[in-house]
């Protein structure tokens, strides 16, 4: 079988150029990044807002095991798919991390022959954006050291800086360090660490942000520490906005590049799905959908994390409207959450896929409740026999949906015709009637309480009286407004990763909540979240080379 390294090599990879044309866009728009890569011109892009806008599906998922369920790849192929069918079908996907890459095998770019090409771009340097928003982030880290070596007129708290820096590696050496040691000429000591880039709110700001007005206010608002008197400073306050969005003015334009059936990909934007949103930027779906009659884009985790937050993060923000949505469920990962192990995925188990299709029908039934009309896909892998595969179908029909099966891992676009079918027929339907979960005007702990109740089957939310008192002080400082982005672990409704299928009768414990004002979020940290990977024993690393032609050999 050919890796997705060497099914990306073969690819018929057109200019961007023309993929763009294809889109209407003429070359005097396009900013190419090499042949095969492109961002738009922001003017264009601001010129495109009269518009009419195409309808948008959202590919989310089941819960997952941790190989991934196929949201990205599916994505892809329903993509590829809708224009074998002759629509207008864009996808909008997350810009992978680069130093994941380097961790387990597996990229963020799809897999087999439904996947984004230049793969290798993709997955590395590719048009810079990460590097521009590390750069950003850590300008304003050291932009508030200076303040501090130099005057620190507001009196910020050395102890209660909350602002750590970031780099796109995965790198567990730096999660607690020590700065600023070697005496005078090198600032003050202080307690610092370093999370990887996407988990920065500079990532979810670029994702959230309508232009580079609204970035560079959203990046002024940003809460950085607080001052002896326990008030709080931002970003403004050390005059670091400006500066940031001049580093990230090249990087908010919306980057073109295509699948391997030479279809438009928008990829842009890649914030981490627990912390923050876990979505691609706003301006690329937005771009999208004003040059495709269909845009197609994938939520981070599982449709309770995933959509919750494009829904009520992305789409509340935003104004965007979802059309059609997609769930994502594997054969393996049903029977995972029917209790059997890892290990024993392969082998037929019609009981234990019985037990676990409780899992996907919680997702069914919390998708509902958005009120935009669904349809199940099934990722088909070489090990799913008939009877399992049956056997989802009909417990999907029961439900008054139909479960789609999906070949295009193996088969590009041709492999996911009926799924485009229905979801053509859904998208056009014009029975979506979107709403949020909850409205801006609940208080904050009615809203994660709601999530907790309504998405995750909890009896409650629980958090001990400093954490309550957190939540009422933001109320006051008035932040009560804002959505909240729940982290916990996707593995599970619960916060308990073994935990699988549809467990009921749990309570979910806030164990942090932090502020993200630049965003407009309230981060309600429930379990141990990472935001900074390391690399297992036996890197993906370890493998990655360039061969004598100059290919990158062992990525994927
Ligand atoms: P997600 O977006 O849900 O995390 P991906 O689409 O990225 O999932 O898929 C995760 C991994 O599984 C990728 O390496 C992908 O190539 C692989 N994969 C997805 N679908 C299949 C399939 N049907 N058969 C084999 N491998 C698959
Ligand atoms: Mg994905």
């Amino acid at each position: 079988m050919q890796s997705d390294i060497e099914i990306a090599r073969d690819a018929n990879i057109k200019p961007i150029v023309e993929v763009a044309a294809e889109l209407g866009i003429e070359g005097e728009h396009l900013v190419p990044y090499g042949h095969s890569k492109a961002k738009l011109g922001m003017d264009y892009v601001a010129s495109l807002a009269d518009r009419t806008k195409g309808k948008l599906v959202l590919v989310t998922a089941m819960s997952p095991t941790p190989a991934g369920e196929g949201k990205t790849t599916v994505a892809i192929g329903l993509t590829d798919a809708m224009n074998q069918r002759g629509k207008r079908a864009s996808v909008c996907l997350r810009e992978p991390s680069l130093g994941p890459c380097f961790g387990l095998k597996g990229g963020a770019a799809g897999g087999g022959f439904a996947q984004v090409v230049p793969m290798e771009d993709i997955n590395l340097h590719f048009t810079g954006d990460m590097h521009a928003i590390g750069a950003a982030h850590n300008l304003l880290a050291a932009m508030i050291d200076n303040y501090i070596h130099w005057s620190n007129e507001v009196r910020l708290d050395l102890r209660r800086v909350t602002w750590r820096r970031v780099v796109d590696m995965n790198d567990r050496q730096l999660r607690q360090i020590i700065t600023g040691a070697g005496g005078p000429a090198n600032g003050f000591p202080m307690e610092g660490g370093f999370d990887i880039t996407v988990a920065s709110e500079v990532m979810a700001i670029f994702c959230l942000a309508r232009n580079l007005q609204d970035l560079q206010q959203r990046l002024g608002r940003i809460l950085i520490g607080y001052t002896r008197d326990k008030e709080p400073v931002t970003a403004a306050q050390v005059q670091a906005p400006g500066a940031m969005t001049a580093l990230l003015r090249d990087a908010l334009a919306p980057n073109l590049v295509q699948t391997l059936e030479n279809n438009p990909a928008f990829v842009h934007g890649g914030p981490f799905a627990n912390i923050a949103h876990g979505c691609n930027s706003v301006i690329a779906t937005e771009t999208a959908l004003r040059l495709s009659d269909y845009v197609v884009t994938e939520a981070g985790f599982g449709a309770d994390l995933g959509a919750e937050k494009f829904f009520n993060i992305k789409c509340r923000k935003s104004g965007l409207a979802p059309d059609a949505v997609v769930i994502v469920a594997t054969v393996r990962a049903l029977k995972m959450h029917g209790g059997v192990a890892r290990s024993a995925l392969e082998a037929e188990n019609l009981d234990a896929l019985q037990t676990g299709l409780e899992n996907l029908g919680r997702h069914i039934r919390n998708v509902g409740q958005y009120g935009v009309p669904m349809t199940v896909a099934i990722n088909q892998f070489a090990s799913d026999t008939a009877a399992e595969i049956k056997l989802v179908q009909d417990y999907v029909g029961e439900r008054g949906l139909e479960a789609h099966l999906c070949n295009h891992h193996a088969q590009g676009g041709a492999g996911a015709t009926d799924l485009a079918d229905a979801v053509a027929q859904l998208a056009d339907s014009g029975q979506s009637q979107f709403r949020t979960l909850y409205d801006d005007d609940m208080p904050l702990w009615g809203k994660a309480r709601t999530v907790a109740r309504q998405m995750y089957g909890a009896d409650d939310l629980e958090a001990d009286q400093k954490i309550r008192d957190q939540f009422e002080l933001f109320e006051q400082q008035g932040y009560g407004h804002f959505p909240v982005c729940m982290a916990k672990t996707q593995y599970s409704f619960s916060t308990d990763p073994a935990l699988m299928g549809a467990p009921s009768n749990h309570r979910v414990k806030v164990r942090e909540v932090s502020l993200a004002t630049g965003a407009e979020f309230l981060v309600v940290v429930c379990g141990d979240i990472m935001r900074m990977p390391g690399l297992p024993r036996v890197p993906a690393a370890n493998n990655i080379s360039v061969n004598a032609r100059g290919q990158i050999e062992g990525l994927f």
